[in-house]
């Protein structure tokens, strides 16, 4: 899973799906846990930005 940060904008969206609770927002941008994350990949659903794509998949 990566990030791209520049495309976030803080909606908050990708917070409540991730089973993990590996995102967090600080302020004004979206920290990922990776130790984690296990690259489930609901998050990358739900960001309407396209913030977060999986690596070798864009
Ligand atoms: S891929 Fe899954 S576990 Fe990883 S940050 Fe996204 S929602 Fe959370
Ligand atoms: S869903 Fe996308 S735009 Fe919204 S906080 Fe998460 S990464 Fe940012």
């Amino acid at each position: 899973m990566e990030f791209n940060t520049e495309k976030c904008g803080c909606c908050g969206a990708c917070i409540s799906v991730c089973p993990n609770r590996s995102l967090e927002l600080t302020e004004n941008k979206i920290i990922i846990n990776k130790n984690k994350c296990d690259d489930c990949g609901r998050c990358t659903y739900v960001c309407p930005l396209g913030a977060f794509y999986i690596e070798g998949n864009v």
